[in-house]
Formats: C-alpha cells, structure tokens, sequence
C-alpha cells in the first residue's frame, strides 16, 4: 500500500495506538462484567418459576426455576440476553450458586406452606458449573440449609454438558445418584444424531423441545422418532417431558402418546414466586386434564378433522384463535411469523 499503508501503520501500531486501543477492549470488558457483578449486589436478579405437570393427573411434580435480570435500563432480560456474557466471563458461577440457594430456599417455604403437594425443584446448569470443584460442596450446602432431601432437586443438563468430559461426568452422576438427586437432560430434538448417553449415564428424564411437540401433528416421520424414544426410555425407566405444550391437542396427543409430563404456557408461563404460590394453593390448577378421554372413535374423527393454520405473532391472541377454531372441530397447528408458517 506504499505510503498509505505506512501512515496507517504509524497511526495505529504506535505502542501508544495499541495501548489505546486495548485500554478500550479492556473497559467494555470490565464494564459488562461490572455490570453482571453488581447485579447480584444489588440484587436486581429475580427467580421465576413455571411448573412441570403431570399429563395424567394434572398435579404440579417439579417446579422449574429461570433466571430473569432487572436491568437498571435495559427492563426485564431473559437468560438467553445475559447467560452467554455471564458465561464468558466466569460470572456464571456466583449466579448459578446463587440460583441455587433462592431456588432451595423457595422450595423449602412452598414445602412448608403445601406439604401434600410434594413436588421438587429443577434449576438448569451450566457446564462450567456443572463440571465446577465446588458442584457437590455446594448441592450439599444449600439442601443442608434448607433442609431438603436430594430427591428434592433435579438438576436440568444440556447434552453436551454431559458430554465435555465423560469420565468426569460418569463420576460425578455416581455422586449425585447417592444423594438422590436427579438429572434431566433439556432441549431434547430430532436434531440429535445420537442418544448414546442415555445408556451411559443414569438420566432421570429428558425434556423434549418445543419445536419436536410442536411439529407432531404435521411431521409423521417426527411422531416415529418420538415413539421410539418413549419405547427406549420406558424400558430405561427415564420419563419424557414435552415442552411447549400450549393447546389441548397437544397435551392430549402427547399424553397419549405415553409421555409422562408436560410444561408450557398451556399451563403456565413462568412468573414470580406468587404465580406459582396461587397454583400450588389450588389443590388441583389443572384439573381440566382429568376428563376422561374421547373414545377412540372420537379421537379417529379428531385426526381425521381438517388441519388449520394458525399464524400470529401475539402469542395470547394465537392461543385465543386455536381455541375457536379447535371448537369447531378442526385440528390446529400453530405458527409464530411468515416464516415459520
Ligand atoms: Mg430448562
């Protein structure tokens, strides 16, 4: 570049420019750091809860704990808009421990307030937590402080959490196993080329993805694979959980299929602590599930029903939609965007 290319280098690889330069970097690092750290001082981090029903019986059997950030300016932030930053910069740790402790503590006051519900909490793990020296003096910490059994807690994993380190991973499920606590693996899809680690590790259940249940009325290959699954995982003794289940069909489908539970806006959408609180005080939110199931000569005639498309953005307004429609005696299936329709 000639001359340019040696005024460019003179501006910018003095040791100055470069000391300037990393001077920036290192700011915005610390700065989103700052930010991240302060937020557990200053407590703008909330538990929300959503539960995991029963499909047969409609109780409540484990209450999922998310994470949810009060920024100062940005309003309410999903995991998905600060867990990846969190995770770059190790502050997942503290986080994750302190998810843990409110989520025991939380767990022991609905415990105390609903003893004959009898459900359990279930807090997502990241793998640096997971596979973290401290994991198991922690567990111990928070269920001895609130007074919680192992049986208590189900710990959900990624699948390829499980896989970073698979000797590790085989130790330390021996660990968890003797106290009782259980595991579950998240976001289970067709996506996954192989499910070897079912047969490698003592999973207690998997939780199937939303996009899988959602596609099940129009993917007959998709309803093939599920099948299959839940044969491999009853003999396993591993329960399915299908996420996203916002309609009845869905939750009828799923549950006849032989999956055992079921979570999603459907029943519930995560909320604060009260949301939660309310529905435990009912001594059964979901009873709706319990009427009995159209004979199968009715459910010939509800798959035989004309499919419709429900396409809309708002999610409520969706709902709504498939509602009148499904009164109608159609069968629907759901889309968020053009796209996805
Ligand atoms: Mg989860």
């Amino acid at each position: 570049l000639g001359l340019s290319g040696h005024r460019f280098i003179r501006e910018h690889f003095t040791a100055e420019a470069i000391s300037r330069q990393y001077y920036r970097l290192i700011q915005r690092a610390v700065v989103k750091n700052a930010d991240l750290y302060n937020a557990i001082a200053r407590d703008e981090f909330e538990l929300y809860y959503q539960p995991i029903v029963n499909l047969g019986n409609g109780r409540i059997n484990t209450i999922e704990a998310v994470v949810r950030w009060h920024h100062p300016q940005r309003g309410l932030l999903h995991p998905e808009d600060f867990l990846p930053a969190a995770e770059d910069t190790a502050l997942i740790i503290p986080l994750g421990w302190w998810v843990l402790d409110q989520a025991c503590q939380q767990l022991a006051a609905w415990q105390q307030q609903f003893p004959e519900q009898n459900c359990r909490i279930s807090i997502n793990l990241s793998t640096q937590q997971f596979l973290h020296p401290d994991l198991l003096t922690r567990l111990d910490q928070a269920l001895a402080t609130h007074q919680l059994r192992g049986a208590d807690l189900v710990l959900e994993l990624k699948d390829n959490t499980v896989m970073v380190d698979t000797s590790a991973t085989t130790g330390l499920f021996m660990q968890l196993q003797d106290r009782g606590i259980q595991i579950c693996i998240d976001g289970i899809g067709t996506h996954y080329a192989s499910l070897s680690f079912l047969h490698r590790f003592p999973v207690s259940s998997l939780k199937i993805d939303a996009r899988t249940i959602n596609r099940l009325d129009i993917d007959a290959k998709l309803a093939e694979w599920l099948k299959s699954l839940i044969v491999m995982t009853h003999d396993l003794h591993i329960d399915l959980v299908a996420m996203g289940i916002e309609t009845a069909f869905q939750h009828r489908r799923t549950r006849e299929m032989g999956m055992t539970y079921g979570q999603g806006y459907g029943f519930a959408k995560p909320g604060p602590a009260a949301t939660v609180t309310r529905l435990l005080d009912h001594s059964n939110p979901f009873s709706f599930l319990l009427e009995p199931l159209p004979s199968s000569s009715a459910m010939t005639h509800a798959e035989d029903a004309p499919l419709v498309l429900v396409v809309d953005d708002d999610r409520s307004l969706r709902k709504l939609l498939t509602i009148a429609v499904m009164q109608a005696g159609y069968r629907t299936i759901e889309a968020a965007n053009g796209s996805e329709a």
